[in-house]
């Protein structure tokens, strides 16, 4: 397939925009060659400024689980901005949307809409450090929680007690408020808890690591990490920005069955246009302004547009009883496809799956955290990329991160796929 295009396109756009792109990893740094520029997509299918199809396996990184331009969500939109595109006030839209989410997911009471999992997130932290009056946060090495300045902190052996900045622009200060574990390792964040006896606002979490390629949680981490969080008064934070709505209508909460005490969403919760949103109990969430003290705002959010495609969204899940179980049909599907075409080939791999979010990493010991997923073979990975584009098959250009299957996806896509892998397999 040709990207001539695609690669005219890119070197105009690197002369106005940093770097051609507007969120870094579109850039294609990790695998080289240019981005695809998309025209236009449906169902599973991207259709590119070259005129070629490809087989879409990141779905807009996770909003896309019903398929591309999916009818009831593009019709909302376009009678919603027939109406008025933004007010500033509030809308019915809102508390209705507000009202099947919380329905949808455990535990939270209350939810507010912001306009991206960044934001979720960030707003999430200022609310627990408001809620339990204390400074300090824990996250994962390896997890992702959007770019807000507390969470751009690397990880590091020394990185127990104080963080680093890892990048430009995010104060020491800040940093050191951040504090680092290691996913999977309970004993360390144990230890983690120890040094810091009741400093710790909150302890931050991809319930389902997707940031580093895929990463399920090891039995009892998330159960041993609740225990440690109510018996020092810290608040427990699911980030489910991936997760929410894709693994289970309640997410990982339901999945799993643990309790988190404030959750985040984006992606599949906005329907493809710019949501996310942060929830919790009542307690925690009349902490926020106007009723309480911590300030949190927005003027686009809850935006009608935005609102009217996460509705249809919400709904279409909400009323599909098999959604989830097709869902993983059709993943544990390609996984064994895939499985079998680079083992008949002598490939090194793990595959990692939950549900409908997978990853391949090319190496052949657990990849249970970031020290091992980091292990993977990029030069294998590249080839494995470039193979499947040749194919007309997209999947993310870097080996950090996941594949989000959607519902589009017919059987002939996924043997088409696995074919494709056969192919490569035997180049690699
Ligand atoms: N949390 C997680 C788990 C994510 O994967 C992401 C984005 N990939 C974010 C937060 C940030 O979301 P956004 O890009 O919408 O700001």
């Amino acid at each position: 397939m040709l990207y001539q295009r695609s690669s005219q396109l890119f070197a105009e756009a690197e002369k106005v925009i940093p770097g051609g792109v507007n969120s870094p990893v579109r850039a294609f740094k990790a695998v080289g060659g240019t981005p695809i520029f998309v025209k236009s997509a449906k169902g599973a299918y991207l259709f590119d400024e070259d005129g070629n199809k490809l087989i879409d396996y990141i779905n807009s990184w996770g909003p896309m689980i019903l398929g591309h331009a999916f009818e009831p969500v593009v019709d909302a939109v376009i009678e919603r901005a027939k109406l008025g595109t933004s007010f500033g006030m509030p809308t019915a839209l809102e508390t209705e949307i507000a009202a099947l989410a919380v329905s949808m997911v455990p535990n939270i009471d209350k939810i507010r809409f912001v306009n991206s999992g960044t934001e979720a997130c960030m707003s999430a932290i200022r609310l627990a450090r408001g809620f339990t009056k204390r400074d300090k946060i824990i996250k994962f090495a390896g997890c992702y929680h959007g770019h807000s300045d507390s969470f751009l902190i690397q990880a590091g052996s020394g990185a127990i007690t104080f963080g680093a900045p890892n990048s430009p622009g995010v104060t020491q200060g800040t940093a050191k408020d951040t504090l680092l574990a290691k996913y999977n390792d309970i004993e360390n964040v144990k230890a983690v808890f120890e040094a810091n006896k009741n400093e710790i606002a909150a302890i931050i979490i991809e319930p389902v690591a997707g940031n580093m390629g895929c990463i399920p949680p090891s039995k009892g981490f998330l159960e041993a990490i609740r225990t440690l969080c109510d018996e020092s008064g810290t608040l427990f934070i699911f980030d489910e920005v991936m997760t929410g709505f894709r693994l289970a209508k309640g997410g990982a909460q339901e999945l799993f069955n643990i309790k988190a005490d404030i959750v985040t969403f984006g992606k599949v919760i906005g329907g493809g246009l710019p949501v996310g949103a942060f929830a919790a109990r009542n307690e925690i969430m009349n902490y926020l302004a106007p009723l309480g003290p911590v300030y949190q705002a927005g003027t686009l959010s809850g935006n009608p547009l935005a609102m009217a495609a996460g509705l249809e969204m919400l709904k279409a899940l909400n009323a599909d009883a098999q959604i989830f179980e097709r869902l993983e049909q059709k993943t544990a599907y390609l996984e064994k496809g895939i499985a079998e075409k680079l083992t008949a080939n002598k490939v090194k791999f793990t595959i990692n799956r939950v549900g409908s979010m997978i990853s391949v990493h090319f190496d052949e010991a657990p990849v249970t955290d970031f020290q091992s997923a980091s292990r993977g073979d990029n030069e294998t990975f590249k080839k494995f990329f470039h193979g499947l584009l040749q194919e007309g098959i997209y999947i993310a250009p870097s080996a950090y991160e996941t594949w989000f299957i959607t519902d589009a996806l017919t059987y002939e896509d996924l043997d088409f796929t696995i074919n494709a892998v056969d192919k490569i397999a035997k180049q690699l």
